[in-house]
């Protein structure tokens, strides 16, 4: 019953949470929604039907950014608080973003998340040039 409970509290909130995503092939612009995006990194595009695939780090470069969970909690006064989870294993970062407006914990684990494929994308640059 509680389960039930939460689900459909969580389901707008999830729904709510998406990304522009710019077809490659055709310029196509659309939404995905970030639950669609973890489930499966490769999404097809509406339009044309290529593959597009949903990184959150531009460089090609296999450690990136991740989501968690995203969790909605209801104080006993009734107001809501969204919480999610944004870490990198490459960097061992962890970061759990909070506030009332889903909006805002999307934006700031954005924020968060191109921060550190920047700082990876750096870290390895780095580590390739040692190398030389
Ligand atoms: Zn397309």
């Amino acid at each position: 019953m509680s389960l039930a409970e939460h689900h459909m509290l969580e389901l707008p909130v999830v729904a709510y949470i998406s990304f522009d995503l710019t077809c490659p092939d055709c310029g196509h612009k659309f939404q995905e929604t970030l639950q669609r995006i973890q489930n499966s990194p490769t999404v097809n595009c509406p339009r044309c039907g290529v593959d597009i695939d949903v990184k959150f780090n531009t460089h090609g470069i296999g450690n990136t950014t991740k989501f968690g969970e995203l969790r909605v909690s209801q104080s006993a006064r009734g107001s809501i608080t969204v919480s999610l989870e944004v870490y990198h294993e490459g960097l061992h970062k962890h970061r759990l973003i909070r506030g009332p407006d889903g909006d805002v914990v999307k934006a700031k684990a954005f924020l968060q998340a191109d921060e550190w494929n920047e700082a990876w994308a750096k870290k390895v640059a780095a580590d390739q040039h040692d190398d030389d």
